[in-house]
């Protein structure tokens, strides 16, 4: 069964040779595609009552009129309609086109990664960073990850390392298994990688749930959300212990800028209050108040961006950090 997939993914790879500049362009308008899907899984999965397939067209939240197809392209009809409900002429959020760019982009980038030709490797990539997405925009919304997508990842990471062992290329324990030999003829065996992902699971979760457990026992409150713990683990399976240690990195580092950002938004917000109401409120007391209300940020997206950036440039990222 497997090889009838992997000999699918060969005549693909073998596919008669057109422009490189094709392929891009046929995975950025693909990228948009996927990205109007992920728009609605993102409206829907968090919801009760809503499934991918229920209901079967899109309405506009306020008139509940369907959507046309033609309303339904996507960023064009946006576009075309200025941003607004052609029926009711509510705004439509910036964030649908928004999500549909973010999509196409990192659909482009993962072409230019792993090379513009479809291939099985292209494939899972693309699939893992629509997860991120949503993940992403349902936990900024909802400060939740919908289980389809961690658990769905779980479950996903070892049929598609079967199918595609190369992705666990770089990872180190899956190299170390196959042996040099191995590795020169035919890059890292099926079983080698298949331990990668399930190893690269157990650190990716492991190292959340050690991470939430010592803040409690220093701070007496949940620092973790079990969401982020089985998104780090889904991760794990398609990066390998090592990529899901580096992600955390980046993710800590992004959400403390982030963090940093976001305190001193809700510091500019108060102070601006404090003039116009000429109280004359210590900044220390709105330094104080700005720290509390800009504490509580999701970790998801940031986790998605350390996945992300892993998924895609692993070796470049080792390379800045470590420069060894
Ligand atoms: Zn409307």
């Amino acid at each position: 069964m497997i090889d009838v997939f992997v000999g699918l993914f060969e005549a693909l790879d073998e596919a008669p040779k057109l422009p490189l500049v094709f392929w891009y362009v046929v995975w950025a308008l693909f990228g948009l595609i996927v990205g109007s899907f992920l728009n609605a899984a993102i409206h829907r999965l968090p919801r009760e009552g809503m499934t991918m397939s229920h209901p079967k067209r899109s309405v506009c939240p306020r008139c509940k009129t369907t959507l046309t197809w033609r309303e339904n392209i996507p960023l064009l009809s946006w576009l075309m309609q200025g941003g607004k409900c052609r029926s009711c002429k509510v705004p439509i959020a910036w964030r649908y086109p928004l999500v549909e760019v973010i999509t196409a982009s990192l659909f482009v980038a993962s072409a230019y990664v792993t090379g513009p030709m479809p291939s099985g490797l292209l494939a899972v990539r693309c699939i893992v960073l629509a997860g991120i997405v949503v993940a992403t925009f349902v936990d900024f919304d909802f400060f939740e990850i919908p289980d389809q997508i961690s658990i769905g990842g779980m479950f996903l990471a070892p049929v598609a390392v079967l199918l595609v062992p190369a992705l666990h290329e770089e990872t180190w324990l899956a190299r170390a298994m196959t042996g040099d030999a191995a590795l020169a003829i035919g890059g890292v065996e099926r079983i080698p990688a298949l331990v990668a992902c399930f190893v690269g699971m157990a650190v990716g979760g492991g190292v959340l749930i050690a991470i939430s457990w010592v803040g409690r026992l220093l701070y007496k409150r949940d620092a973790m959300g079990f969401g982020d713990v089985k998104l780090l683990a889904a991760a794990g399976g398609f990066i390998g212990p090592g990529g899901a240690l580096l992600a955390l990195v980046v993710a800590s580092l992004a959400a403390s800028v982030a963090g940093v950002g976001n305190v001193l938004r809700f510091l500019c917000l108060l102070r601006k209050r404090a003039r116009q109401r000429d109280n004359g409120k210590p900044f220390a007391k709105s330094l104080a108040s700005a720290r509390i209300a800009g504490r509580y940020l999701p970790f998801g997206p940031y986790l998605g961006i350390g996945i992300g950036v892993v998924l895609l440039a692993w070796k470049n990222v080792v390379e800045r950090f470590f420069s060894i």
